[in-house]
């Protein structure tokens, strides 16, 4: 991106600086100086920012943008609920729909409770975890994301001590540590919080060692603590159903987000049955969490994620990116590693504690139209087709050059 074609970016940052605090927060700051803030449009894999640069675009809105933007069946599906109206006073049947679908599709789940955001479903589960067990502490991974409240956020400003008295961490593929904050918590462990596989910020992933799972499930038991799994990042695109269902752990509750309606605002807790009494007695609501459109478009999408085999079209997409990085950097003398799933893509280099590599390599690509994060997983979309990953490496080719010339 040359320095003319950010005209208008930069004028829109200045006016959004007085009347937005900071300009843009949270996930839309979360990126170097270079990468675009502002979005004009987007059409399946790639988005144009409001100086008309064109991206290939490997985040998909943080995962929301699961099968491609403007979806056209999803589309036509939310277009049609829209025809009927959106926010009532209560609910439509689209919500006893997806409620059917979900608990058809997640093993352990025999009710959902739905809300907006991931922040809202896995506040919901420490809710419930709290009231099934009369329990009080939480137990979270070290450096894991569960959303902006309070008791979850990562910044400490406006946070009262009060908030977070009752959360402990432990680190994660480390069951040892586990049991120690578990013992810890003496008779008053209401809750152990996962993710399926670490995918912290500036973190090269980990996936869950079988034994780690299936050892966080007997903990739970053993204390008569609620497992959470929290599938906001990673649900829909890792596995058909629950993350944690091929290696025999079901969890209690699960908190889903994202790309559960191809864009669309929605997002859900999912329960067992042992805990529809307590999800019962909390009081749960928001005043759009009944919106009929984004729960249409979530029936087609999930429809779609079968009927497209959007899991095994992602996998082989991701592997065709990894494969490439891997030769490109190799060519170019440059260590890397790619990290976690394939299709939820991690890039580090070696020796770039500061992340200097990282940052001049996705600035580098994102100045070829190839939208990259230095520090966070990406993510791929099913209409990144074959040919978008190829050209997506042709430009990723010359940013490695950059850095091997620079380094
Ligand atoms: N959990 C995980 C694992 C997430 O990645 C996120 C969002 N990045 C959340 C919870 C919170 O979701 P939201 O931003 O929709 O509130």
């Amino acid at each position: 991106m040359t320095e003319s074609a950010r005209t208008k970016h930069d004028a829109l940052m200045a006016r959004a600086e007085r009347v937005i605090p900071g300009g843009v927060y949270g996930h839309g700051a979360l990126v170097p100086p270079g990468h675009p803030r502002f979005y004009a449009r987007g059409e399946g894999c790639r988005v144009w920012d409001v100086d008309g640069n064109e991206y290939i675009d490997f985040m998909c809105g943080y995962g929301p943008n699961l099968l491609g933007m403007r979806e056209p069946r999803v589309e036509a599906a939310a277009a049609r609920q829209r025809e009927l109206g959106d926010s009532f006073s209560g609910p439509t049947e689209r919500m006893v729909e997806l409620g059917e679908v979900l608990t058809e599709r997640v093993r352990h789940a025999d009710w959902g409770l739905f809300c907006k955001n991931g922040t809202d479903a896995t506040t919901l589960c420490s809710t419930i975890a709290r009231a099934a067990t009369g329990k009080r502490v939480l137990l979270v991974a070290g450096g894991a994301y569960h959303g902006a409240a309070p008791w979850c956020t990562p910044t400490k400003a406006g946070v009262l001590d009060a908030d977070r008295e009752y959360l402990r961490t432990y680190t994660f593929n480390d069951l040892a540590s586990v049991e120690r904050a578990a013992s810890e918590a003496g008779g008053d462990l209401a809750g152990i919080v996962a993710s399926p596989f670490r995918h912290d910020a500036f973190h090269d992933q980990e996936l869950v060692l079988p034994e780690f799972a299936r050892g966080l499930r007997e903990i739970c038991d053993a204390q008569g603590a609620a497992l959470i799994l929290d599938e906001v990042r990673a649900g829909f695109r890792l596995t058909r159903g629950g993350a944690w269902e091929s290696l025999g752990v079901d969890a209690d509750l699960s908190a889903w987000g994202k790309a559960m309606a191809n864009g669309y605002p929605l997002s859900v807790t999912l329960g067992s049955e042992a805990f529809r009494d307590a999800a019962k007695r909390i009081y749960a609501t928001g005043s759009f969490w009944y919106g009929a459109v984004a729960m249409a478009a979530a029936l087609e999408t999930i429809r779609l994620v079968d009927e497209e085999k959007v899991v095994e079209q992602l996998e082989a997409r991701g592997q065709q990116l990894r494969d490439g990085l891997d030769a490109q950097a190799r060519a170019h003398g440059l260590v890397v590693k790619q990290t976690g799933p394939v299709q939820l893509p991690y890039l580090s280099f070696e020796d770039d504690d500061d992340n200097a590599k990282v940052n001049l390599f996705t600035t580098e690509a994102v100045h070829r139209g190839v939208y990259l994060h230095p520090w966070h997983n990406m993510f791929l979309c099913l209409a990144h087709r074959e040919k978008d990953v190829a050209e997506a490496l042709t430009r990723t080719d010359e940013a490695f050059a950059a850095v091997a010339k620079a380094f």
